[in-house]
């Protein structure tokens, strides 16, 4: 399919291509300076004490998991609203998932009363996903987790530079996950980072990212260190250098691609407000803009919608199926129901939305959000007089 507008795109040039190269003719693969000078660049621009590189988001959120000694018999709180990742994260420690629905249709993020109703003696930490880049309710959120003695993690992965009172998501809580996945802000192809600002959840993931070694190549090579001891059950998380390479070029870019998001996002704002509901009107703090999701009318029925973007060439996405739903989910937690998370998550369309968009993508979607909302309500029940 050759789309008109695609979902994403990437916003690489000859920086991410030479800076790779320069990777490959240096004949050092993995772990070495580059890895480091992302992870000193990443914690610099974020205020962040430590960041850990690995090799993807889950990965770090599975990492953030066992830092905390989470595992059999212990409970996680999380949405359902979210890409499945934020909860097998959990489960992969022996641990269970309680799923948390969210505040509203206009802010699908998870609902504080909720994690108050689901807080039992098991419950060892909350996750929270900044869902398309803007923030949960953290002040609240750390209000409950610290009145209960539990953790909180963030899982980042659309908001990498966004902030909430002055102070960058991620930093919220003990542990922060972010994704460098293809089509996130900040596209590695896969790739992750963990921040934190504690010195022993630092030393316990980057023991863990690494086999649970006590020294790595890189000190061996260096001449640091000789042997090493394995002092955890640890695994092969790491990032390499090429993926860190092109982390450098595309840190770089983050901030304003940030701020072209917003613009866009905007542009949307304007152009649809009243036809289709928009999540985050009054969104506290200040977005990655990681996404743009609309909300259809009730009585439009969302796969005609997207067929009728489909034949306009513009790729549309869901955000997201929710995890409870899943087959998989279903036959572990067979009782569950989430009302306002299965009502977002069955209306929920997300629109193109990557900085290299021009103004004449934009109007393209927003004319062919226009045409399939008319002629879908045309066909509605209400249009038909004598049925
Ligand atoms: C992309 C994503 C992940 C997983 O990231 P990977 O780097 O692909 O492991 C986790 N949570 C959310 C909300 C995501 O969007």
């Amino acid at each position: 399919m050759s789309w008109r507008v695609p979902l994403f795109d990437l916003d690489y040039d000859s920086g991410e291509t030479e800076a790779v190269q320069r990777v490959l003719v240096s004949r050092w693969l993995t772990m070495g300076a580059l890895t480091k000078e992302f992870e000193e660049r990443f914690s610099s621009l974020l205020g962040a004490r430590h960041a850990i590189a690995v090799s993807n988001a889950t990965a770090a959120l599975h990492l953030a998991c066992l830092a905390h000694n989470i595992g059999p018999g212990d409970e996680v709180i999380v949405p359902s609203a979210t890409f499945v990742a934020t909860a097998n994260a959990v489960l992969y420690t022996g641990a269970d998932v309680r799923f948390a629905d969210i505040i509203s249709i206009d802010e699908p993020t998870i609902c504080p009363n909720e994690i108050r109703r689901l807080i039992t003696p098991k419950t060892k930490a909350i996750i929270v996903m900044h869902y398309g880049g803007y923030p949960c309710r953290m002040a609240e959120i750390m209000e409950i987790a610290n009145a209960h003695g539990i953790a909180v993690i963030e899982d980042v992965a659309h908001a990498p530079g966004a902030t909430l009172e002055g102070k960058c998501l991620g930093r919220w809580g003990a542990a922060g996950c972010f994704s460098f996945f293809s089509n996130k802000n900040l596209s590695t192809g896969e790739g992750g980072m963990f921040i934190t600002e504690s010195d022993s959840l630092a030393e316990k993931a980057r023991s863990m990212r690494s086999h649970g070694m006590t020294t790595l190549t890189w000190d061996r090579h260096n001449g640091h260190a000789y042997s090493y001891d394995v002092i955890n059950l640890g695994y092969n998380y790491r990032m390499d250098e090429m993926h860190a390479a092109l982390g450098l070029v595309q840190l770089q870019k983050l901030p304003e691609n940030n701020r072209r998001r917003e613009a866009i996002t905007e542009q949307y704002r304007n152009a649809l407000t009243g036809l289709v509901d928009i999540p985050f009107n009054a969104s506290a703090g200040d977005s990655a803009f990681h996404i743009f999701p609309i909300v259809l009318p009730e009585e439009i029925e969302r796969r005609l919608f997207i067929d009728s973007m489909r034949t306009a060439k513009i790729q549309t996405s869901i955000h997201y199926p929710p995890i409870h739903q899943f087959s998989y989910y279903r036959k572990r937690f067979p009782k569950i129901t989430l009302p306002k998370t299965e009502s977002f998550c069955r209306r929920e369309v997300t629109l193109p939305l990557y900085p290299t968009m021009d103004d004449d993508d934009v109007n393209s979607v927003v004319a062919a959000v226009t045409d399939a909302l008319q002629a879908l309500s045309i066909r509605l029940p209400s249009h038909k007089v004598h049925v």
